[in-house]
């Protein structure tokens, strides 16, 4: 597995693969890696002949300044794991490697940047799809896979690709769970005994919310009775617990025969913020 530090290097790398006629899949990570990642790797690994996996903690998506000097940096054992799944290059670049000069552009994703995660993190949305850009430009992968863990961030970035014409496909993964259901998250490695303990509550809120969305009950009462659930447990803050479209990520009021819903809820635990989704419906 290449280690690669720089831009240029990166794109020095992916420029001889592609004359070479192979097939590039990236996944971009901020690291602290675990099994819901490395499914990325081993899903490009099955596509593309180069697997070129980026470790870089995005200081432009945390609107939070703790939150980004506490998030989980551990890039030798994140390199002992990437190369076993597949991964032909490792991206780690600086913070001044990515960011040379200050960024001036700004994203605006509209209405979809306007509900859960946009809107309870201002200028989320715009450092991941500054970040993301800089990496398909760099890579030029033919492939770029993200989980279904960020649903609203899979959302925004289709939405970038379509809108900037960049030449490439999205791959959407699954969500992988830890035993207890807990959805996998680098944040996990934070939680205290106590939060790690209540932790699964969240999963088994989406999935009760779930069955009554196929129930028919109406979203209205879906998230009330989530809502009251979450705020039943002292470990638990919740912030937000919503019942979306799957595509659109707008609120719904009722349900649209045919279309897929998606239940996405953002708590805090013991100062750790984490979120998670399920899908129901239309093939889901
Ligand atoms: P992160 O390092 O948290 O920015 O995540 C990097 C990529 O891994 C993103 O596309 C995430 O959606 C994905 N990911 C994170 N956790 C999981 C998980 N538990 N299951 C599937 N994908 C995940």
């Amino acid at each position: 597995m290449q280690i690669l530090t720089t831009a240029a290097g990166l794109q020095a790398y992916t420029e001889q693969a592609r004359r070479a006629g192979k097939r590039v899949g990236l996944v971009p990570t901020m690291g602290a890696l675990h099994a819901g990642h490395l499914q990325l790797v081993q899903a490009a690994r099955a596509d593309c002949d180069e697997v070129i996996a980026s470790l870089f903690v995005n200081p432009t998506q945390f609107n939070n300044a703790e939150d980004f000097r506490l998030y989980p940096r551990l890039p030798e054992a994140d390199a002992a794991l990437l190369a076993p799944a597949g991964c032909t290059a490792l991206f780690v670049p600086s913070v001044p490697e990515m960011y040379p000069q200050p960024t001036v552009l700004r994203f605006d994703f509209g209405a979809l940047e306007q509900v859960m995660e946009g809107a309870h993190r201002p200028g989320h949305f715009n450092g991941v799809a500054t970040v993301v850009s800089k990496l398909f430009h760099l890579a030029r992968p033919h492939r770029a896979y993200f989980g279904q863990k960020d649903w609203q961030q899979v959302a925004v970035i289709r939405q970038l690709v379509a809108d900037l014409s960049f030449d490439l496909e999205i791959v959407a993964c699954p969500t992988i769970r830890e035993a207890d259901g807990l959805a996998m998250s680098s944040r996990n490695l934070r939680l205290g005994a106590d939060a790690r303990a209540a932790a699964p509550l969240l999963h088994q809120v989406l999935e009760a919310a779930a069955e009554h969305v196929r129930q028919g009950v109406l979203p209205a009462q879906v998230r009330a009775d989530a809502e009251r659930t979450l705020a039943h447990e002292p470990l638990v803050t919740p912030e937000y617990f919503e019942v979306a479209d799957a595509q659109t990520l707008q609120p719904l009021e009722k349900y649209v025969t045919g279309r897929a819903v998606v239940l996405c809820l953002a708590a805090h635990l013991g100062g750790v913020r984490l979120i998670d989704n399920v899908m129901v419906g239309a093939g889901a």
